[in-house]
């Protein structure tokens, strides 16, 4: 047996494990590269192997960075099955159309540049049709049920407490009468955080394939992120202003709205109006609304309707979106993207960023080179929108909004194997993360390997 590392090694992006048994071939997660044009330009490369030849994929979740290049997969010739949960499903099919969106739209622009300039016009990673006919090769699979993929090759899901329908996928491999079981932990997500369940504890590996993207560093608890969320709040209002986040539209704004609600259950902010900006996210939270099963026992105990409330208004239209403009006083706008790279919260920051009396909070990372990296990194006013414009409003950051474990979390999940495995090996995280957790590891006595992208691993 074979395991190719087809992304998100020695880097976060672009997961996809190839595992190749006798004649038979199935993919681990089909991620699209994210970040950098150096790492999204991977994207455009051919497949190493031939997508015809692919009769599986296992999806772990629906973020882009693990779901993101089926629709790539199917338009080269894909038409395998994809198993994954139910919640999964229903959130890919929202990413996977957005994303063909998005990149149908950006070769647009592209191709009217190129067209202008005499050069090659480029093609769509995928189209809308791509991503739609993708989608109906997906089946969903339960939590905890063995389901055989192929010959010799059977497959359970796991809870991975990261999103909601996230999961750690077993493999069970059986070759000549010989068993071996590899795990991929997807991604894993952190202990008593709301809404999704802590993650399921593996008892057995041969071999575990574990991610790292905090592999070097820790995070702050939930108490701390309510509280530095109620006092953002608190202040804003005082001044009588504006309280603009800008979020991711899984998960992060579903958590968002589940601490909102219970500090309105608590009686902390008695009028003002949460306002969620984002045809995305709206969806999104649909999704969360349709699975309450898969949610944690403290969720399900505390809310009957965790992200619905009287207060929350749901802006559908640009032209709802619009006339939030001149809404008149306190309230929170809730708004992707989430580096304020696009989408509407530019649009409220052109409006509101240039009063003194509003407040931009920073909930998730912003990477180098994003508008929100260059606004909380203290610059006096942006160009954005064809206007320049002043940044006055004040500029916060809650840091431990993230969906994934830190090290210590990671180290404890590993530490959760009865036997340990023959080999981890540490993917998807940069080279500092996977370093630094790989030698966490070593020092308790694990035999780790932080393999190259492209690399191939022989396994028994
Ligand atoms: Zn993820
Ligand atoms: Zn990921």
């Amino acid at each position: 047996m074979k395991v190719t590392f087809c992304g998100a090694a020695g880097i976060v992006t672009g997961s996809c494990y190839l595992i190749e048994f006798g004649n038979k071939k199935i993919l681990v997660d089909c991620g699209m590269f994210q970040g950098p044009k150096e790492i999204t330009r991977k994207n455009y490369l051919p497949f190493t192997f031939d997508p015809k030849k692919i009769s599986h994929v296992l999806l772990t979740h629906a973020h882009i960075d693990h779901s993101g290049l089926i629709p790539k997969l199917f338009r080269k010739g894909f038409r395998g099955k994809v198993f994954c949960t139910a919640p999964t499903k229903d959130l890919s099919r929202i990413m996977l159309e957005d994303s063909a969106y998005i990149n149908e739209k950006d070769v647009q622009d592209e191709n009217r540049r190129r067209r202008r300039e005499g050069l090659a016009l480029r093609e769509p990673l995928f189209t809308m049709d791509d991503s739609r006919k993708s989608l109906r090769l997906f089946s969903s699979v339960n939590y905890g049920r063995r389901i055989k993929i192929v010959k010799g090759i059977s497959a359970r899901f796991r809870d991975a407490g990261h999103i909601l329908g996230s999961s750690i996928i077993e493999l069970f491999v059986e070759e000549k009468g010989r068993k071996t079981k590899l795990v991929f932990s997807g991604d894993l997500g952190q202990w008593d955080v709301p809404i999704v369940r802590d993650p399921t504890i593996i008892k057995e590996a041969d071999y575990l394939f574990l991610e790292s993207t905090y592999g070097d560093r820790s995070r702050e608890d939930f108490e701390g992120k309510e509280k530095a969320l109620y006092d953002a709040v608190k202040k804003t209002f005082k001044k009588g202003g504006k309280l603009m986040i800008p979020s991711f539209a899984v998960e992060r704004t579903q958590e968002l709205l589940y601490f909102i609600h219970r500090l309105i259950k608590k009686g902390k902010f008695p009028k003002e109006r949460v306002f969620l900006d984002s045809p995305l996210a709206i969806k999104a939270t649909d999704v969360f609304r349709k699975h309450g099963a898969f949610y944690d026992e403290e969720t399900k105990r505390s809310f009957a309707t965790p992200f619905t409330f009287a207060r929350l208004e749901n802006l559908v239209t640009g032209r709802d979106s619009m006339r939030l403009n001149n809404y008149p006083g306190p309230c929170i706008i809730i708004a992707g993207s989430g580096m304020c790279t696009g989408g509407r919260i530019r649009h409220h920051l052109k409006h509101h960023l240039w009063e003194p009396e509003n407040t931009l909070l920073f909930i998730g990372y912003q990477a180098e080179g994003t508008l929100g990296r260059r606004i909380l990194d203290g610059a006096d006013y942006v160009h954005m929108m064809g206007v320049k414009v002043a940044v006055k409003a004040k500029v916060e950051r809650i840091e431990g909004f993230s969906a994934h474990a830190d090290s210590e979390e990671l180290l404890r999940w590993a530490n959760g194997f009865e036997a340990k495995p023959k080999k981890i090996f540490v993917v998807h995280g940069d080279m500092d993360a996977s370093t630094a957790l790989a030698k966490r590891l070593k020092s308790q006595g694990y035999k780790t390997h932080i393999p190259k992208l492209g690399e191939t691993v022989k396994l028994n």
